[in-house]
């Protein structure tokens, strides 16, 4: 098979961290265009806009690496174009809006991938294999960081369709949502927004998985120590996730880890989706964040400054 011919909207933190890497060491994956308003990769061809990328460049897949609000719209360019769609997570600003595009992706016959990269740390897939015949009695999530050392001048992510505090929380859900055996409810929420933001820098959440009590500590302004941590209690005892699922700790046994495959993971499902023709969207985090914010009593705190 010839490699899949991609092009790479948005080149920010996440594009150069981590997707140039894992696409660069992916032999079915060909990095042939970018859009960009303001970044350029050398020796790659480099657009304004995923239209004018689309309309030029002989494209089979994108992939978006921009902020969540006005994806939605770029993904729809694509799709109608003919072209394979990865997001990048949170996959839209509202569910509307990634429900639409899985139609639209099935009308036009091409996959749609809506990536959750916390999901292929290395502690997910043996703490579902663990956690799928255990009684659930507890969960505690704890995902805290500090916004200035992670997002130094990401106004957007306090803007609309930003998700605050919700940009890093959202992959605790995904996790949570992937390794719990049972579905998580969200029982009530709590948001602090600062003067003159539209999204948190802290939340907690109170949800439920059968009758265990899941309780969801977000916080962007964490100094010293960051914590990405899940601990599950059960009748077998307790399972700890740590480095945002990197680490995981068996009761009475010794932390295990591997090294960070998460984006090459995500492209090579891409390469199997893409040449499936396949759909991978699964709602269920967003869901969660959604449903906080419709329940959620927010405080107005004082503004934050970057
Ligand atoms: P970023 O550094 O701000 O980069 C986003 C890029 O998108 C910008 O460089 C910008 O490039 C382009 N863009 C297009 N429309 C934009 C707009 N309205 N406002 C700002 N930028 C716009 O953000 P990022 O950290 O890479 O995050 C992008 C996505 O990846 C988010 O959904 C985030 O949740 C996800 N993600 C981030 C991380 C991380 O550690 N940062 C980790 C995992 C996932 P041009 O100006 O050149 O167009």
């Amino acid at each position: 098979m010839e490699p899949v011919k991609l092009g790479l909207v948005g080149i920010g933190k996440i594009a150069r961290d981590q997707h140039f890497p894992a696409i660069a060491g992916n032999d079915r994956l060909n990095l042939v265009a970018t859009a960009s308003r303001h970044g350029r990769l050398d020796g790659v061809e480099g657009y304004h806009d995923i239209a004018e990328m689309v309309g030029a460049a002989a494209l089979d897949a994108v992939s978006l690496c921009t902020p969540p609000d006005g994806r939605y719209e770029q993904a729809l360019v694509a799709i109608e174009a003919g072209v394979h769609v990865m997001l990048e997570k949170p996959p839209a600003v509202t569910l509307s809006h990634v429900e639409a595009l899985v139609a639209a992706a099935r009308k036009a016959g091409v996959s749609l991938f809506a990536t959750w990269h916390s999901r292929e740390a290395a502690g997910v897939a043996p703490a579902r294999a663990w956690l799928a015949d255990r009684r659930i009695d507890a969960v505690r999530i704890d995902w805290k960081e500090d916004i200035r050392r992670w997002h130094p001048g990401q106004e957007w992510i306090l803007g609309p369709g930003g998700f605050g505090v919700f940009d890093p929380g959202i992959n605790a859900l995904s996790i949570a949502t992937e390794i719990l055996p049972r579905e998580l409810f969200v029982e009530s929420a709590s948001m602090d927004v600062p003067e003159g933001r539209a999204s948190p820098l802290a939340a907690s959440i109170l949800m439920r998985c059968g009758s265990a009590e899941v309780r969801a500590e977000f916080d962007f302004l964490q100094t010293g120590p960051q914590t990405w941590s899940i601990e599950v209690d059960t009748d077998a005892g307790t399972l700890r996730l740590t480095q945002g699922g990197s680490v995981i700790q068996l009761p009475g046994e010794a932390e295990q880890t591997a090294p960070d495959e998460e984006y090459a993971r995500l492209y090579d499902r891409f390469a199997d989706l893409v040449a499936e023709r396949a759909i991978d969207v699964d709602l269920r985090p967003l869901r969660l964040v959604a449903d906080a914010f419709l329940i959620a009593d927010r405080r107005v705190t004082e503004a934050f400054a970057f």
